[in-house]
């Protein structure tokens, strides 16, 4: 089996001792496969003379000329300068530093090799630092672009690529099959297309490599995306060999509790409701992503699921990402559920000692219906008496991995069904490769009677008049969020920060009360401060981040968020979320730091011309890519070698059909694709 060769290990090349293969492995660089699978990040163009009047900015150059004078120049740092001519124009070296060999060397007169990338200074190209090679010898010339590896201190790129070209011998004697034969469009073959990624020939268009968009990169891309699309479909196939509670209700629990509320289900939440309940009533686990904007009432649906499978006589565990989101939610199921005589547990991390353990007693014996906490609750290991559902609020909060550990909690032998919800709108692209083994409903509809949050921006300087203007709103009865960030993702620092603001607002604001919430304070302060913004005991709510997430409080209608240029536009959407939620119009200000940097500024416009979760979603992937949207670790996509979003985004149709027909027609060739990539990738993981 040719691959197998691939498969030595690396120790076996020239220049690889023992501590080269230390630092190898330590890159997750074993073998001579994950050598050709770790590809350059960029390539360097020393494959032709440039005249130094054709340089432009920030270009790859080999230049060759003589040198018209050296000097060094004092000050408070000496610094080496150096001018070169070649006929076409004159060019200035500047090293900082310097060795004194170097600058006698650097001589009036010699001839002398640059390399580098040229910054034009008032017109005038400049080298800084250029690689150089001083004298008369015949410059040598690359034929092939010379790759830059991401790499790790202590490893050379020199060490590198030869590494890389002794793996591309092994490759051309022992070219790897073509598990794709006649399934992908005319293209490179794959070893070819390898070969070329290291070292792509003088000429090849190098911008196309960057931008994601050569052959050899399709081809790649396409097989690494099936491959993933393969994988999504084992898990798929796995669950649905396993047994599930089926929960065939009639429904009575749930009626009950729609019946008491004030208000009926939109009728994006009766569909997607009972997508869910035909899902309960099957014998393997559902599942389900359900997608819905911030504030379209994503609880509710959560709490008829919950409904039909405690009917059914199984217990529900609801996880939320924050214990301050999971407090709100026990209080919203306690208060529809207990009249009906259904037991629902906090178990927060308040409860301790022997609490705790009456607590999980009683869960493990049945007598809870419903469990509601943070992700904790499966950190720890709760048992269950009959665990029939999983419900996890804000999915993206966890991650993809988490939803592997979510298996079997009860002493029965069913799997519980699961239903993630998120407010990040997953852009469909994206939800293709992250949630491809998940089932989708989509709440598209927002309850009746929403005003639209009118959003503007506001300079920092003009903070006194935002104050005045919030001060003035309040005064009408008026609630609002004032949230601050730092870019320390420290508590202590946050806390700070929101302490100091609130401090500021209560000195100027007397009349008005102000109060702070930040993650400092304990589950129980949380909770009061959260319930006395509710009842309206509060004015303004002096936050952190900790109310990002699902915090409901209808009555408030203005959100300031200060140094909003430091969030991202998913962050920026959530916040805004915790506004608008009742028949009041709702104001969004968003303070920021001038001077704007061009993305900050293209973001926070964004903020003011969409409130659609959905838009803001696909201009956040195009200003910052997938691994930033959705947090790198949770997607997995960090890990893809060569397959990128949303430039592939083209590929990834057929990579599922692809997939999809392999796993039914060849399963063994499927699994081979599989572990092909998945060995690339577990490598690549550790860099
Ligand atoms: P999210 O989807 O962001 O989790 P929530 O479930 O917190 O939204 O609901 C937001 C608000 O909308 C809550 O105050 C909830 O009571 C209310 N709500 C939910 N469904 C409806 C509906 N069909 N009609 C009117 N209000 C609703
Ligand atoms: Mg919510």
């Amino acid at each position: 089996m040719p691959t197998d060769i691939l498969q030595l290990p690396l120790q076996q090349f020239k220049g690889v001792g023992p501590k080269v293969f230390e630092k190898l492995n330590a890159m997750g660089l074993r073998t001579i496969e994950d050598m050709l699978f770790h590809f350059p990040l960029r390539y360097q163009d020393k494959t032709r003379l440039t005249a130094i009047g054709e340089l432009r900015e920030g270009m790859d150059a080999v230049v060759r000329g003589t040198i018209r004078a050296s000097g060094i120049a004092r000050g408070r740092r000496p610094t080496l300068i150096v001018k070169v001519d070649d006929g076409t124009g004159l060019i200035t070296l500047r090293f900082f530093h310097f060795r004194r060999a170097q600058a006698l060397q650097l001589k009036v007169g010699e001839i002398i090799t640059l390399f580098g990338q040229p910054r034009l200074v008032g017109g005038q190209p400049e080298f800084a630092h250029p690689e150089y090679q001083v004298g008369e010898r015949e410059t040598q010339l690359e034929e092939a672009l010379t790759p830059v590896y991401p790499t790790t201190e202590g490893m050379g790129q020199s060490t590198l690529r030869n590494l890389a070209r002794q793996a591309l011998t092994y490759l051309a004697k022992n070219p790897p099959d073509d598990l794709l034969e006649g399934r992908l469009k005319e293209g490179p073959s794959m070893a070819d297309a390898i070969a070329l990624l290291h070292q792509p020939p003088a000429g090849v268009n190098t911008q196309s490599i960057l931008e994601g968009r050569h052959p050899a990169q399709l081809r790649l891309a396409s097989e690494e995306l099936i491959a993933h699309q393969i994988s999504m479909l084992s898990r798929r196939a796995r669950t649905l060999q396993l047994q599930s509670a089926r929960a065939v209700a009639a429904g009575k629990i749930a009626k009950a509790i729609i019946e008491t509320l004030p208000f009926s289900l939109t009728s994006a939440q009766k569909r997607v409701c009972s997508e869910i309940v035909e899902d309960l009533k099957k014998s393997t686990p559902m599942l389900r992503l359900l997608q819905g904007d911030v504030g379209s009432g994503k609880t509710l649906v959560a709490a008829v699921s919950a409904a039909h499978m405690v009917e059914a006589g199984h217990q529900v565990a609801l996880m939320a990402p924050t214990e301050l989101l999971s407090e709100q939610h026990f209080r919203g199921f306690n208060q529809w559920f207990e009249p009906l005589g259904i037991k629902v547990l906090w178990l927060t991390g308040q409860i301790k000692g022997k609490a705790r353990r009456e607590a999980l007693a009683a869960v493990e014996e049945g007598k809870i219906d419903i469990v509601v906490g943070t992700h904790a609750l499966f950190q720890e290991h709760v048992s269950f008496d009959s665990l029939g559902l999983v419900l996890v609020d804000e999915q993206h909060r966890f991650g993809v991995n988490q939803r592997l550990s979510l298996t079997r909690r009860g002493k029965d032998d069913i799997t519980p069904h699961q239903l993630t919800m998120t407010a990040t709108p997953i852009p469909r692209t994206l939800s293709m490769v992250a949630y491809a083994d998940l089932d989708c409903s989509v709440i598209d509809e927002l309850p009746p009677g929403r005003k639209p949050i009118t959003t503007v921006l506001i300079d920092t300087a003009r903070r006194q008049q935002v104050i005045d203007r919030v001060g003035a709103a309040c005064r009408e009865g008026r609630q609002a969020y004032w949230v601050c960030a730092l870019i320390e993702e420290s508590d202590a620092l946050q806390a700070n920060a929101a302490e100091i603001a609130a401090a500021q607002l209560s000195e100027t604001l007397t009349d008005l009360k102000v109060g702070l919430l930040h993650g400092r304070l304990s589950a129980d302060e949380k909770a009061e401060m959260m319930a006395a913004f509710a009842a309206n005991r509060i004015d303004i709510l002096v936050a952190t981040t900790v109310i990002e997430v699902g915090v409901d409080v209808p009555n408030a209608s203005m959100m300031i968020i200060e140094n909003a240029e430091r969030f991202g536009l998913a962050q920026l959407h959530q916040l805004r979320g915790r506004v608008g939620r009742g028949a009041i119009e709702s104001h969004c200000l968003l303070m920021y730091q001038s001077p704007l940097s061009q993305t900050a500024r293209q973001r926070l416009v964004v903020m003011r011309e969409s409130q659609d979760g959905f838009v803001i979603a696909e201009k956040d992937l195009s200003i910052r890519g997938p691994g930033e949207v959705l947090g790198t670790r949770q997607t997995g996509l960090s890990s893809f070698r060569v397959a990128r979003l949303p430039e592939h985004e083209a590929l990834l149709e057929s990579a599922q059909t692809v997939a999809e027909e392999l796993v039914r027609d060849d399963p063994k060739r499927a699994e081979q694709i599989e572990s092909r990539w998945t060995r690339a990738r577990e490598a690549f993981a550790h860099v």
